[in-house]
């Protein structure tokens, strides 16, 4: 895999790929970006990955260099450049270059790159016997703060609640909002099954609206598995019956441990491993072919 990396035009080895210390999204993680995965040479979700960046861009009154289009043939033509078929895609939109101070505005021209990575999953064998969490203390960013909804550059609060994973020796935490209500981890959604219903945070808790979310709600909308998009507690998360996180990286990973706490029988769940596997028939069927 070579590893060029697009940046405001042109392309870069990766030694070479750098930005300006004055580029507000290095400054103050004044900035959007994305997570694509391409699987066997197809980049699932592209057009769902770039709406969602360009929402987050205009939340945050962020001009984008390029249109939407314009932006797909960059991510698609960066891969050919790596001569990638499997990858991890991450577009970068910052605010650019300006001085030192906190007004947007000021700064010309937004940054745009794209990295085109080797993926890094989590070890297969969490997916055959699921994966121990945390609940973690840090709260997750208020809405009326810095909403979740937007992917934004600054990704602090969910580096805090994954420092904590990661001193429990854990690979991902659940994040509860202000409220107590579970909102998600520090980079997946979470689902829940209590008496065969499949239950998600809604988007007033405080998430990013997944992409890999969505697609698992129309799974189970499709195959009659009954859903509801409600607030829940820890104490919801400790006596489910099956739980398993989503995003992008991850798929669908069952969880079977929370806090030290068994979920279900121990092992992932029927509905987890169900859509799993629908959620994988999908990746291989669709998406946008790089040449
Ligand atoms: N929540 C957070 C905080 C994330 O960063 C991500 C993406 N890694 C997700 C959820 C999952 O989103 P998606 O399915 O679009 O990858």
């Amino acid at each position: 895999m070579g590893n060029v990396v697009f940046i405001n035009g042109e392309f870069y080895e990766k030694e070479d790929a750098k930005i300006s210390v004055f580029d507000k999204g290095f400054l103050y993680g004044d900035g959007v970006f994305e997570g694509i995965r391409a699987y066997d040479g197809k980049i699932f979700k592209l057009d769902e990955h770039i709406d969602r960046m360009f929402e987050g861009a205009k939340a945050i009154m962020l001009e984008p260099p390029y249109t939407k289009q314009e932006i797909k043939s960059i991510i698609i033509d960066t891969c050919r450049k790596n001569d990638v078929k499997d990858a991890y895609i991450r577009p970068v939109l910052s605010r650019g270059i300006g001085d030192l101070g906190l007004n947007p505005f000021l700064s010309k021209k937004a940054s745009f790159v794209v990295i085109v990575d080797k993926l890094v999953m989590y070890p297969e064998e969490i997916y055959t016997n699921g994966m121990s969490v945390i609940v973690a203390s840090t709260v997750r960013n208020s809405t009326n703060a810095l909403p979740p909804m937007i992917k934004s550059l600054n990704y602090l609060n969910n580096i805090l609640a994954k420092i904590e994973a990661v001193n429990a020796d854990v690979f991902e935490a659940v994040m509860l909002n202000e409220d107590g209500f579970v909102a998600e981890c520090t980079g997946d959604n979470i689902f829940i099954v209590k008496n065969g219903v499949l239950i998600t945070p809604p988007k007033e808790a405080g998430i990013l609206v997944g992409i890999t979310r969505n697609e698992v709600i129309k799974i189970a909308k499709k195959n009659g598995i009954p859903f509801e998009e409600r607030l829940f507690s820890k104490m919801d998360l400790y006596v489910a019956d099956e739980i398993f996180l989503t995003g992008t990286g991850a798929e669908v990973v069952p969880v079977t441990k929370v806090d030290k706490r068994t979920i279900g029988d121990g092992k992932p769940g029927k509905i987890t491993t169900f859509i799993l596997e629908e959620y994988r028939k999908l990746t291989k069927s669709e998406g946008v072919p790089i040449r």
